[in-house]
């Protein structure tokens, strides 16, 4: 094996960190531990807990302990787990496993071997190639293919998930908890806008939570059949629910024109986006959503804000609203905080893979 002299100060190696020559997409030994070498993102390489699969997705899958009520959930976390470059979800009797580098992608064999003797009960897994390459972004792995759409639940909820389609798979794991609270009856009774609610997860969990009306806003075509699906896997009646098209600001200037009122207003873009008019970002328009969110917020309201964008730290996302807030001249708590589940182990040598920030605000007005 290749012998590398490294100074790296977390478990990502850049190009700076590197004293002379290596070869790419390889392992290496190095002076602060086992490593190996694939571009991804900012980084050339990643120093490992261990090249043994086997033993890791063992280890990682030993340590989820969810109840029949949830039955799709993240099984390996990359850095987390030891093994940065690396994500496998469990869907029921599937798996998803996402490569984010070429040398990762590379030792896929010995990956699928792993995940069959860890997770016997699995029937058919797909990979989703998650760097630049002419790849598909998502494909078969092995075993059979999986039904679509496949059912899974999650805190007892019904969602409707396709394995196959992109790296998208109609509901963002990492926000179960927050579904959770929603489920366990925060908007109970309450009305609900969901903004950015792509397949309607976060209106279903509150639906089935209790909420008396919500509303789904997100401008892809595709977000009303798959909110309106999610709505009925659940039994209920669609037409009792709202589904709008459109861009966030257009929204919120209708809503504001009609005089509508929310009691709860969900808040959770991407971190950033393009559409024909803008570019979105988190760090340039998050204070905007909330500023046009408190004019059609309800007296005694709550404002749930989430961000999943890795480089904004939670100090800076909080003092964002925080600056809004004050600006409305509103009465604020900072009730709750969530950020990433125990499956989505993160490592604390490595901060950016702890990007998932989500406030609960109680807003007076
Ligand atoms: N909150 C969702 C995930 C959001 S994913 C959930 O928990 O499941 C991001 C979504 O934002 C995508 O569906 C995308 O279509 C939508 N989006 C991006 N820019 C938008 C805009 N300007 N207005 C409305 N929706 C937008």
């Amino acid at each position: 094996m290749q012998k590398v002299n490294i100074t790296s100060r977390s478990l990502l190696i850049r190009e700076e960190d590197v004293h002379g020559a290596f070869a790419d997409n390889n392992w290496a030994e190095t002076n602060q531990g086992l490593a190996y070498f694939s571009k991804q993102n900012k980084g050339i390489g990643w120093l490992v807990e261990s090249s043994d699969f086997s033993e890791l997705i063992k280890r990682a899958s030993e340590k989820r302990h969810f109840d029949d009520l949830t039955t799709a959930y993240r099984v390996f976390n990359t850095e987390g787990d030891g093994f940065p470059g690396l994500t496998i979800d469990l869907y029921n009797e599937f798996l998803v496993v996402s490569f984010y580098n070429e040398f990762v992608y590379s030792l896929r064999d010995e990956i699928v071997s792993a995940c069959k003797a860890a997770f016997p009960d699995v029937v058919g897994a797909y990979a989703k190639i998650r760097f630049a390459s002419d790849l598909p972004e998502s494909s078969k792995l092995y075993g059979e293919d999986a039904p679509e759409p496949l059912v899974i639940l999650e805190n007892g909820v019904k969602y409707a998930t396709y394995l196959n389609e992109g790296f998208m798979t109609g509901i963002f794991l990492d926000q179960h908890e927050v579904r959770g609270r929603l489920v366990d009856g925060l908007a109970s009774g309450k009305t609900l806008l969901n903004m950015f609610s792509y397949t309607g997860a976060f209106s279903v969990a509150a639906a089935m939570g209790g909420a008396v009306q919500t509303t789904s806003v997100d401008l892809a075509k595709r977000s009303r059949e798959k909110t309106a699906e999610h709505f009925e896997l659940n039994g209920f009646d669609v037409s009792s629910q709202l589904i709008y098209v459109m861009d966030v600001f257009e929204y919120y200037k209708y809503a504001a024109r009609k005089g509508l009122k929310y009691d709860v207003i969900v808040i959770d873009p991407p971190s950033f986006a393009k559409n024909k008019k803008m570019i979105f970002t988190v760090k340039k328009d998050y204070g905007r959503l909330i500023e046009n969110a408190l004019e059609i917020l309800s007296d005694d309201g709550i404002i749930i804000a989430s961000t999943n964008a890795s480089d904004l730290p939670k100090k800076k996302f909080r003092a964002m609203i925080e600056d809004e807030l004050e600006a409305a001249g509103v009465e604020y708590r900072f009730d709750e905080f969530y950020s990433l589940p125990s499956d989505f182990a993160t490592s604390r040598k490595y901060d950016a893979s702890n990007y998932l920030k989500v406030y609960v605000i109680g807003v007076k007005k």
